[in-house]
């Protein structure tokens, strides 16, 4: 899978290196001093991911649990992102990574106890100064949070973590049904796994390389039976002749695996591209129905559909939901006005 792994000289000791490198005996590794040395310094096309892929291993440095942008989550509480690893398995059309890094190789940084510190710090502090508000944790905003699991292991460390943080709240956001390592897990109630899901026609054009709508469905519905608690993202929507009925669909179908009552949450988030990611969407898919969209470039240069437009559908779902039993206070509308920016600036700061 990878063709090299690329160790920080200090890891090689990790019994996590030691374990992945165990799996992987075919690939070249080498010894780096620093990821930044070698990473994205050179740039590799995106769609490289198909035929060479490289693995990075070593240690997330500087602030490693950051404030999420605006509107990232459930309104009214505080809501916090930490990065364990950098790029995806997965090759969504629509992916903003492709205009993100300069590489589409995988990062896994494993310093997990040092994160954790972090989390427990922020947590403590907000439960401090708001003991009635949940604080949140998002993992994997620059990767799926499951797909490489297996490999890279760190979920039992934050089970852990948050079974001693009951006012605080990880989600686990993913495409993947690579449920094994959580199944290891008892499930907690502020252990959140979220899945994002559309229409299963649009996965098949837009989510390239994920599990079929019906493969998540059928994890959604194993993880709900044994008491894991799911929230979802109906993220990116987009727009096709059938969009009305084929949300409608997604719904009953999702319902039926997971009633309405349990869903912790669902997210609503229309598609939209900062002008570089769309740049690149144009390269890397020129066929992709994606572009034969009627967008606009806003006033802040992010490319979508119109504001009107926009939130017609996100208010035509949310009918649909409400009208299959979803509460109002358990629906929020992602990103709306406020999306990539503020990543972009992490970004640029690291
Ligand atoms: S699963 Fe998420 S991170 Fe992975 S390619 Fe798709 S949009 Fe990108």
């Amino acid at each position: 899978m990878f063709e090299v792994i690329y160790v920080e000289e200090h890891m090689f000791q990790h019994p996590k290196v030691k374990e992945i490198l165990a799996k992987f005996p075919s690939s070249e590794v080498k010894t780096i001093h620093k990821i930044e040395d070698v990473f994205g310094r050179v740039k590799k096309p995106y769609l490289q991911k198909r035929t060479n892929l490289n693995l990075f291993l070593g240690e997330k440095k500087g602030q490693l649990v950051k404030p999420a942008p605006p509107a990232y989550g459930l309104s009214g509480e505080p809501h916090f992102y930490f990065v364990h690893a950098y790029n995806c398995i997965y090759e969504c059309n629509y992916c903003y990574l492709q205009g993100y890094f300069h590489s589409p190789d995988i990062v896994l940084f494993l310093n997990h106890e040092e994160i954790g510190e972090e989390i427990k710090a922020i947590a403590q502090k907000c439960h401090e100064d708001n003991p009635d508000k949940h604080v949140w944790f998002h993992a994997g905003e620059y990767s799926d949070s499951l797909a490489l699991t297996s490999l890279s292991g760190e979920l039992n460390h934050y089970f852990k973590l948050f079974k001693e943080l009951p006012y605080a709240r990880l989600e686990l956001r993913t495409k993947s049904v690579n449920i094994k390592e959580l199944l290891k897990e008892n499930p907690l109630s502020n252990v959140i796994t979220s899945f994002s899901l559309s229409p299963a026609q649009r996965v098949k054009l837009n989510d390239l390389k994920t599990p079929p709508l019906k493969a998540r469905l059928q994890a959604i519905g194993e993880l709900h039976k044994k008491g894991f608690p799911i929230g979802i993202h109906f993220d990116p929507i987009i727009y096709d002749d059938h969009f009305v009925e084929t949300y409608e669909e997604l719904i009953d179908q999702l319902i039926e695996v997971l009633p309405s009552e349990f869903i912790e949450y669902i997210s609503l988030g229309v598609v939209r591209f900062t002008k570089e990611v769309f740049q690149k969407v144009q390269k890397n898919y020129p066929d992709s129905d994606l572009l034969a969209q009627e967008f606009v470039r806003s006033f802040d240069n992010k490319i979508r559909y119109s504001r009107p437009m926009r939130l017609w559908m996100m208010g035509k779902i949310k009918d649909q939901l409400m009208s299959r039993g979803v509460a109002e206070e358990k629906i929020y509308l992602c990103m709306e006005d406020t999306d990539l920016d503020p990543m972009v600036k992490e970004r640029d700061k690291e």
